[in-house]
């Protein structure tokens, strides 16, 4: 079984002295798979951030997991429930240090500014592996020409600040893999690059994911990259996947009218300012603390209808590997829609 991390149902919730409580994500359901990559897209504050650190244990102490289960398979037949874990706690701290890598927009903020870059994966690797400092450095430059960056010898003696954007991010990925993680968190890796050091660094992730035999968790605002990287989309608005599945059938078919709307910019987007800039959906994402009680979308859908300010419609299969929570796809009563899977 090359299951490696099921999400089963989990919600997040932050809780402050005195405001009410915010549901930032709402019963996330999914599994990553060994050699296999998800893709997490939305726009900024959708809760896929919060759902990547929260596989981590790395959120901030006023929230909390009040459902759900995160069950982690790394091998050897033990499953660890991530959910019921201290964070702090020694089991916590194996998982985070050694089986889960996470990589940032920002390089600098996992590579420290005073050291070289051969000192800090040096040091992560004398952590993980039973090595002298000789074997150490032979690893470290081993693994930063496994992530493509030339003169690897003489580039270990670099600090981070003397290496370009690219070659800074690649270090970053090189100090990830150093404790050989069995799963890979990549949030935003890649948006603050230019284009073409932007597909080199997706090209890179995709080849050492299979190498590594890992499994990747990539989240983006950006469904270009989703098609470049993932084998699985789950798409997330205001903390509520509203639709996942196989990459191919949901670029092919997409259900959910937030889905459609993302994708319908898509071939506008060639330049990268443009990208930025674009909001295709009309209105704005309300906060967390006034969340429509039913569908999460229902103040911007084009499609709105009856039940959908009240009732938070469910999972609804279009085919074998892909579902969506919409109304228009269950609801006979609902409004005809070109290209979606509706009920007679
Ligand atoms: Fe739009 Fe209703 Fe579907 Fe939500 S449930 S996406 S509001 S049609
Ligand atoms: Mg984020």
């Amino acid at each position: 079984d090359k299951t490696l991390l099921r999400m089963e149902d989990v919600s997040i919730v932050f809780s402050s002295p005195d405001e009410a409580d915010i549901e930032a994500v709402r019963q996330v359901d999914f599994t990553l798979t060994r050699g296999k990559t998800l893709a997490l897209v939305g726009e900024s504050g959708c809760g896929k951030s919060v759902t990547a650190r929260t596989i981590l244990r790395l959120l901030d102490k006023n929230a909390r997991i009040p459902s759900g289960r995160i069950l982690f398979s790394p091998g050897d037949g033990e499953t660890t429930d991530i959910a019921t874990l201290n964070p702090d706690s020694t089991a916590m701290r194996s998982i985070r240090g050694n089986k889960i890598s996470m990589i940032f927009q920002e390089p600098m903020s996992s590579l420290s500014p005073v050291h070289t870059i051969g000192a800090q994966i040096d040091e992560m690797i004398l952590l993980h592996e039973n090595l002298d400092k000789k074997g150490a450095r032979a690893r470290t430059i081993e693994l930063l020409e496994q992530v493509g960056i030339p003169g690897a010898r003489q580039r270990a003696d670099a600090y981070p600040f003397q290496l370009s954007g690219g070659l800074r991010q690649r270090a970053m990925i090189a100090m990830a893999l150093a404790c050989k993680p069995d799963l890979l968190i990549a949030d935003e890796p890649t948006t603050a690059l230019d284009v073409t050091t932007q597909a080199q660094i997706l090209d890179l992730l995709r080849s050492l994911r299979d190498e590594f035999g890992m499994a990747m968790l990539f989240i983006t605002h950006d469904l270009g990259v989703v098609a470049e990287i993932a084998d699985e989309v789950a798409v997330m608005y205001l903390g509520d996947v509203v639709e996942q599945g196989d990459v191919f059938d949901v670029f092919k078919s997409p259900q959910h009218p937030y889905t459609r709307a993302l994708m319908s910019s898509i071939p506008r987007m060639t330049r990268r300012a443009d990208r930025q800039r674009l909001n295709p959906i009309q209105g704005t994402v309300p906060s967390p603390k006034n969340r429509p009680s039913g569908c999460a979308f229902t103040t911007r859908c084009p499609h709105a209808f009856e039940p959908c300010a009240a009732v938070r419609p469910e999972p609804t299969g279009t085919s074998e590997n892909h579902w969506a929570r919409c109304h228009l796809l269950t609801d006979p009563q609902a409004p005809r829609v070109d290209g979606l899977i509706q009920p007679k």
